[in-house]
Formats: C-alpha cells, sequence, structure tokens
C-alpha cells in the first residue's frame, strides 16, 4: 500500500489515502465539465484503496452540486480549494480527490482527459462506483 497525504489550503479538510499501487500507475482524470476545468481539478481515486477525509471545522466545509446533482463536491469555505468529490448510495460513500489537494508532487501518471459530462445521471453513477474509493472514512468535526 502507498500511503499519500493531502489537505485544502487552510487545513480544514485533510485526507488520507492508501493506494493499491504505485503512484506514477494512476493517471489523474482531468474532467472537462466547466467547474473542474475552472478549478483545474484532475482526480485519482483506487476502488481497492482506501481514503480518510477529515474536516476539522464542518462550518467551513462548503458542499456544492452541479451537473447532475447526485454528487457532492467538497470545497473548503475558507481557503476556496476543491478537495473531492463524493456520492452516497445508502450507507456506503464513494469518493474521488482531486490530486491538486494531495501533498507535494506525487509523480503520478500523465493526466488523461475525460468527459463525463456526456454520460447520463445513471451511466455517471455506474461509473463512480466501478473508479472510485469505495472503502472511505468521512469525519466532520465542529470546531
Ligand atoms: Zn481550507
Amino acid at each position: 500500500m502507498h500511503c499519500l497525504k493531502g489537505k485544502c489550503h487552510c487545513g480544514n479538510i485533510r485526507i488520507d489515502i492508501e493506494l493499491s499501487k504505485a503512484p506514477a500507475e494512476y493517471a489523474p482524470r482531468a474532467c472537462d465539465c466547466e467547474f473542474c476545468r475552472k478549478h483545474g481539478a484532475s482526480y485519482i481515486s483506487d476502488p481497492h484503496g482506501s481514503l480518510r477525509i477529515e474536516v476539522m471545522d464542518s462550518q467551513r466545509l462548503g458542499r456544492y452540486r452541479q451537473g447532475s446533482e447526485t454528487a457532492e463536491c467538497l470545497i473548503c469555505t475558507g481557503c476556496g480549494v476543491l478537495v473531492g468529490v463524493t456520492y452516497r448510495d445508502g450507507e456506503r460513500l464513494y469518493a474521488t480527490i482531486n490530486s491538486r489537494a494531495i501533498d507535494n508532487d506525487i509523480g503520478f501518471g500523465e493526466a488523461l482527459s475525460v468527459s463525463p459530462k456526456v454520460l447520463s445521471a445513471d451511466e455517471k453513477i455506474r461509473r463512480w462506483k466501478a473508479l472510485w474509493f469505495s472503502n472511505v472514512t468521512f469525519v466532520a468535526n465542529d470546531a
């Protein structure tokens, strides 16, 4: 397992990742929707890895829905960084992480341009379940 850490700029949202493969084997997915382009976001996830998201002050966690409005973009309202995106199906939380929120230069593979906006809402959900972290712990604290 390869352990990575990340956070938003001010440290309000912190992430701990375990990847099943070496970082170079992951191609960050640069989503071409208008929202992700404006953030310069490209996403890393691993259905065989694990992810922990901890929010130090839940008052400064922004949840933004766009596109098909089925997933939530997690944005720190303190510093404005887009940390990742989550999708909840009953008890299970799926998530993908903005590779730009990961600390240091990890040496991921070359980014790949993707266009999930052309998919239907059902197709997107199938894609998220196949590609995203499904072993996700989410902790939100009150300051
Ligand atoms: Zn922040």
